[in-house]
């Protein structure tokens, strides 16, 4: 396996993955020279300077994993990279310390006035009574969003005596609790919190989280703090506040526009802006370099790395939850697309009994996509880019979820339409995976060997000229069953037989008396 490092991390980044790989490092590497090179690599890693383009992924002819040594993937083309299948990892974990530990700088530059009073002592001023501060102990801290950086600032928060708050919509009250914070709703925070920090992702729902209605909710000398992104607070908004004295001060790292030229907010003496430096410690560095080489090494020994971007990651109990049923929906869809006839226009999966509660079945239902695109297509098609590929192609993709499974404790049911018609068949994988229905005849077939599949119109001595038909042609039965809904209806029959069938005896078989269709699978 080959890995180019394009941008300089930490050396113990590059020793790690010297043990399992052949490691190129140049961070020097140009765009032109990466597009010609990456064909040879089966990882990359990089940090900020080099674009990972949508022309560099296209390039790549074995690239499995594209590793960002750092939080933020601005620079990697994501929506390229899922369409081929590509990785993308980063270390969302390796800054939180040195984020969290900024943050309380921030904090404290501001409740301290020190870089107001910094700046005032060098230019020769000795204004003592200007700078009266206020202490952290025995104030309240809101924390907006407790996730990885928002918990770490909590315990710091805490040394300090500050009693804390927290919104987070995903973060329950117990769980809150038991890490001594208590979890309310936003306003109650705005209203109550002597300082507020931010450690939420930009997302629709957060930006301008912070606007006027928000700042003017907030205790007169309250401050506010941002190391999260830019856009979250609204800068307009911010500055009259902070110019009006809605609110006491503002500490920010990050900006709707970076660098913030021309901004007003830069005029004020109640800010401290830092430039988007609370990630950047050697510590977290270092961190980063290690966390995304041991991914690259995860993925070349073929096992699961933890912080992919473009892929639901499973955690192990989910996963060992999940297992049976991912090896069934393999099956179900193998059987599927080699049963169903015409060009796929449309898959419908549905989730019953228990695996409905299932929390991932969208992993599940990727895998399904994964074995129904990969049957169809050249292009190679993996968990990453199913989704993005079935899109791309029109494929209309559902999933629903039902409480009731027919007498079943869960039950998969995939439904194939397309231009010629539909199909759809059910399993269960409670003991091993089981065939349990076909359209609307209930069977009970091992999914698995070489299959025959014939509906017939089930009256006395169908079942006879299908098995002398392959008899014929020295095919053996090994097994056979049976689904019908009522007796001279039509019936659906499944042959395990023990070799291949030509294309031509199936012709055979369709064209028999009573015969409406024949189907070969093999699984
Ligand atoms: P995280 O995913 O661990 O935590 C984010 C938290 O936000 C989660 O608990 C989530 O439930 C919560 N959340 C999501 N939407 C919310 C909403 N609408 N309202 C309230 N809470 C919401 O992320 P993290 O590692 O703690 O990072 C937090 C932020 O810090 C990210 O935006 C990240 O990009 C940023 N960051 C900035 C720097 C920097 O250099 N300034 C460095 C690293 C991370």
């Amino acid at each position: 396996m080959k890995v180019i490092i394009a941008d300089q991390i930490n050396e113990k980044g590059i020793k790690e993955l010297e043990d399992v790989a052949d490691v190129v490092v140049n961070t020097s590497i140009t765009q032109e020279e990466l597009i010609k090179e990456i064909k040879d690599f089966d990882a990359i890693i990089v940090r900020s300077r080099t674009k990972v383009t949508r022309a560099v992924i296209e390039a790549a002819e074995k690239l499995k994993i594209i590793a960002r040594a750092g939080v933020g993937v601005d620079n990697v083309d994501m929506a390229a990279a899922t369409e081929k299948g590509i990785m993308v990892v980063n270390a969302p974990e390796s800054t939180s310390i040195t984020v969290a530990e900024h943050t309380m700088g921030l904090i404290m530059a501001l409740i301290r006035k020190i870089s107001i009073a910094d700046k005032s002592v060098k230019e020769g001023r000795w204004e003592k009574s200007k700078f009266m501060g206020i202490e952290l102990n025995g104030k309240t801290l809101g924390i907006i969003g407790l996730g990885r950086i928002g918990t770490q600032v909590s315990i710091r928060a805490k040394a300090f005596g500050m009693e804390i708050l927290v919104y987070d919509p995903y973060v329950t009250e117990e769980a809150g609790a038991e890490i001594g914070v208590r979890v309310v709703d936003l306003e109650y925070l705005l209203k109550n919190s002597d300082v507020m920090t931010i450690h939420v992702p930009l997302t629709p729902e957060t930006k301008h989280l912070i606007s006027k209605k928000e700042f003017e909710m907030m205790k007169e000398n309250a401050f506010i703090v941002n190391c999260a992104r830019g856009g979250i607070i609204n800068e307009d908004d911010l500055y009259e506040a902070l110019k009006n004295n809605i609110i006491g001060g503002a500490g920010l790292d990050v900006f709707e526009t970076e660098p913030p030229k021309d901004s007003p907010l830069l005029t004020l003496d109640n800010i401290v802006v830092t430039p988007h430096i609370a990630a950047s410690t050697k510590e977290a560095q270092r961190d980063a370099a290690i966390i995304v080489a041991n991914e690259v090494k995860k993925v070349f020994m073929g096992e699961a790395p933890k912080n992919v971007l473009n892929m639901p990651v499973l955690d192990p109990e989910t996963f060992h939850a999940i297992k049976p049923y991912l090896k069934l929906s393999e099956k179900l869809a193998n059987f599927l697309i080699q049963a169903a006839k015409g060009n796929i226009t449309e898959v419908n999966i549905t989730y019953c009994g228990e695996l409905a509660d299932f929390p991932r079945v969208d992993v599940i239902s990727r895998t399904i996509l994964k074995e129904t695109l990969n049957s169809i297509l050249t292009e190679p098609v993996n968990m990453i880019n199913a989704p993005t590929i079935a899109k791309n192609r029109g494929i209309v993709i559902t999933e629903s979820k039902r409480s009731e499974a027919e007498g079943y404790k869960s039950l998969i049911k995939i439904e194939i339409k397309s231009d010629e018609g539909e199909l759809s068949i059910e399993g269960n994988a409670t003991r091993e995976p089981r065939i349990v229905r076909i359209d609307k005849y209930w069977v009970n077939v091992k999914p698995e060997g070489t299959m025959v599949i014939a509906r017939y119109k089930d009256i006395p001595g169908s079942i006879g000229t299908i098995g002398t038909k392959l008899g014929e042609h020295g095919i053996n039965i090994a097994k056979m069953q049976v689904g019908r809904q009522a007796p001279s209806e039509e019936a659906v029959m499944v042959l395990t037989v023990d070799q291949k069938v030509p294309v031509d005896v199936i012709d055979e078989i369709r064209a028999l008396e009573h015969v409406y269709d024949a189907v070969y699978v093999q699984l």
